[in-house]
């Protein structure tokens, strides 16, 4: 079951901490298919994130429906921690932005982000966070 935003927006505080995010402003646009696509154009996109370096303010998309519009298996847990990682490693992106070809820079980089989320979530896997899944809130769950 895909949590609930509430209970994202309470594992993204917790692993703000650890990733030493604090001075980031994180939201969560938690969002069904159609309005990903709609955001997005992108039918198989099933997360996203929007980053303002000197602002450090960065906004996470997630579909809680992914699991209906992707095949990419639904680990909503990978799927964090992966945008985490990409607002971990802003900086990089500020600092290269107008040096490198993007594809030359993008790819990698992608390839960077999987790797440091599957490491991470086998470190720190999501029965870190049974108090915060298990705590029953009054929102509308998805199916
Ligand atoms: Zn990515």
């Amino acid at each position: 079951m895909f949590p609930s935003k509430t209970q994202i927006e309470a594992i993204i505080v917790e692993l703000q901490k650890i990733m030493r995010l604090q001075d980031w402003d994180i939201k969560l646009s938690y969002l069904s298919a159609v309005e990903m696509y709609r955001d997005t154009g992108d039918i198989s996109t099933i997360a996203d994130c929007l980053r303002s370096r000197p602002h450090h303010l960065a906004t996470i998309k997630m579909c809680y429906e992914a699991d209906k519009t992707s095949n990419v298996v639904g680990n909503w847990y990978l799927t964090l921690v992966h945008e985490m990682f990409h607002i971990l490693i802003d900086e990089f992106d500020y600092a290269t932005e107008f040096k490198v070809d993007h594809d030359d820079y993008s790819l990698p980089k992608e390839r960077l982000v999987c790797n440091l989320a599957r490491m991470f979530v086998k470190l720190y896997p999501e029965k870190n966070f049974d108090s915060i899944l298990n705590n029953q809130d009054n929102e509308c769950k998805t199916e």
